[in-house]
């Protein structure tokens, strides 16, 4: 077997190379003896990403059945010189993390449904597979048990796993901690092709380290995600300010206050002061049924970008309309937002969680959605946010980025340290920022791929030159040093624990961080 494992990095032309490599990969299927199957010829999925920038061609996608198939394509890596795997979720990365240029790339969607809700302590998880999406693991749980997820992403057309390997925020984090903050239990895959289960007690170090692991450590095949009961509605308000110092006060209000004393989901956005679709006042209400954005109730001396604090309260079907109501009216009473600019709308709890889906069917309509898309994600200090937004958001992006400029603050007291996660150093200050650049609109309609990639080095390099503390969220580097700059003093803890469970530098080779070891 080792033969051919070895022979596809040698071919010389393209046509001959081609032949080889689906000669080697039908080999090793054989070999392999898998429960699921390996696709070497139709690889084009295994070769692309939401991102749309990067393309790199595997050996061959295994549609794994199960832990077993995983554990023995790795192991058959292991016994090459070459050979690299990536688990793929969704591959709804933006720069090829989920490849595997001439390697084996796993879709973890294939592998067995796996879903059940268990107790511990009476705490009620849901143990399901690393492939499940979490639209999926939502609708189960809601649907078949009144519970729920407490931590989200979103947009949920992505893989428990995909997240669970970089953080998985959304507005309920400031709450809750990120997706990798509620989870109990993992089962892994390791580089070395050993099927581990790990949680806080058990195989600890595997554990944090496959949480926020970029995959660098093993493949997460099942996970156990605490619930909560779901509730049955959302009240989903956005309000407006003009000034940034009254946005991000009230949001830090807002994610600091007692659970009973506060939103359920806090979020927020930047906009233009301008009619633009996908970045001007019509990008603020929330149905289309409902009035317009009114431009004239914006005072005159407002700026070039608007603020929108987003945030949701959940309620039960039995809770009397006017208890909601005043709930609401109290907590959005202490805030300093534009009175008349005001949406909001009432709607079920799944519909709120799936909300992203409706912009998803509207952006493939109009090709939006399969256009590349060069987004950029930050965590930037609290004590740098203002002039983060002085700096980027009304100065270098005051034409907007065709597509959201999400920013909003997440509580560090909820990001467990011991994960691999990294996020901005100051330890003294309990808030610190998510800033999500997502851009939609690609050339032809919007600038080309290579200034929208310029801008965000711009935006990088400024944050940088103005030694603001920050870090990038689902980073992208091409050189060992920048990973290196970029885990600071968790580096040698980050090389360690790939040292531990991924010697040979296998797994998930698209995120460009070590070279697979012969
Ligand atoms: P993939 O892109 O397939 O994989 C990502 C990385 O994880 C790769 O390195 C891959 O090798 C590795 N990996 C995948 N599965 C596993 C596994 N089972 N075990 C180990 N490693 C694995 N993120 C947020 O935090 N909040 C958001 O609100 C949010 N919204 C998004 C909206 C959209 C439209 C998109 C495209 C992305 C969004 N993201 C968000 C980012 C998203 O969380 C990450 O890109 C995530 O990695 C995607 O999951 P995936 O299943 O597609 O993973």
């Amino acid at each position: 077997m080792i033969a051919y494992l070895e022979r596809f990095v040698h071919g010389n032309d393209v046509e001959s190379r081609q032949a080889d490599e689906e000669d080697d990969c039908s080999s090793l299927c054989d070999a392999l003896d898998l429960q699921g199957s390996i696709d070497c010829v139709a690889t084009g999925l295994a070769g692309k990403d939401f991102g749309g920038v990067y393309s790199f061609k595997p050996l061959g996608f295994v549609k794994p059945a199960n832990s077993d198939d995983v554990a023995r394509v790795v192991k058959a890596a292991l016994r090459s010189s070459n050979l690299t795997v990536a688990a793929r979720g969704n591959g709804h990365s933006i720069n090829g993390q989920a490849m595997a240029d001439r390697g084996l790339v796993m879709d973890m969607r294939s592998m067995e449904d796996h879903f059940q809700v268990v107790r511990i302590n009476g705490t009620p998880y849901a143990d399901v597979s690393g492939g499940a999406l979490w639209e999926d693991v939502l609708k189960r749980c809601v649907l078949d048990f009144g519970l729920a997820p407490r931590s989200w992403t979103d947009y949920l057309s992505l893989t428990v796993g995909g997240t669970l390997s970089n953080a998985g925020v959304s507005g309920q984090a400031f709450r809750y901690g990120p997706q990798t903050s509620n989870v109990a239990e993992l089962e892994v895959v390791t580089g070395k092709g050993d099927i581990i289960i790990c949680s806080e007690a058990q195989n600890p170090q595997l554990f944090f380290a496959a949480l926020g692991g970029l995959g660098q450590f093993g493949i997460i095949t099942r996970a156990k995600v605490e619930l909560q009961p779901a509730p049955d509605k959302v009240r989903w308000i956005r309000v407006v300010y003009t000034e940034f110092e009254e946005f991000s006060r009230d949001a830090e209000l807002l994610v600091t206050r007692q659970e009973n004393d506060s939103f359920d989901y806090v979020e927020g956005f930047v906009f233009l002061n301008s009619d633009d679709p996908s970045n001007g006042w019509p990008s603020v209400p929330l149905d289309p049924q409902q009035a317009p954005f009114d431009p004239s109730r914006i005072p005159a001396t407002a700026g070039s970008v608007l603020y929108c604090l987003e945030v949701a309260l959940h309620y039960r079907d039995t809770d009397h309309p006017s208890t909601v109501d005043a709930v609401v009216n109290r907590l959005l009473g202490r805030l300093g937002f534009l009175r008349h600019l005001k949406f909001e709308m009432d709607l079920n709890y799944m519909e709120f969680l799936l909300r992203v889906k409706q912009a998803e069917e509207h952006a493939k309509a109009n090709g939006d959605w399969d256009a590349p898309h060069p987004w950029l994600n930050l965590f930037v200090s609290k004590s740098d946010i203002a002039d983060f937004d002085r700096h980027v958001f009304k100065n270098i992006l005051k034409g907007g980025v065709g597509g959201p400029m999400l920013i909003y603050p997440l509580t560090r007291s909820m990001w467990d340290t011991r994960t691999s996660v990294v996020i901005p150093k100051d330890e003294n200050d309990e808030i610190f920022y998510i800033v999500a650049l997502l851009r939609f609109t690609a050339y032809p309609k919007g600038p080309s791929v290579e200034k929208m990639v310029a801008q965000n080095h711009e935006i990088i390099k400024c944050c940088i030159n103005k030694g603001f503390d920050f870090k990038l969220y689902l980073p992208h580097y091409s050189s060992q040093e920048e990973w290196k700059a970029h885990f600071g003093n968790q580096w040698t803890r980050f090389v360690e624990r790939k040292a531990s469970f991924d010697p040979l530098a296998i797994l998930a080779p698209g995120q460009k961080i070590f070279s697979r070891i012969h």
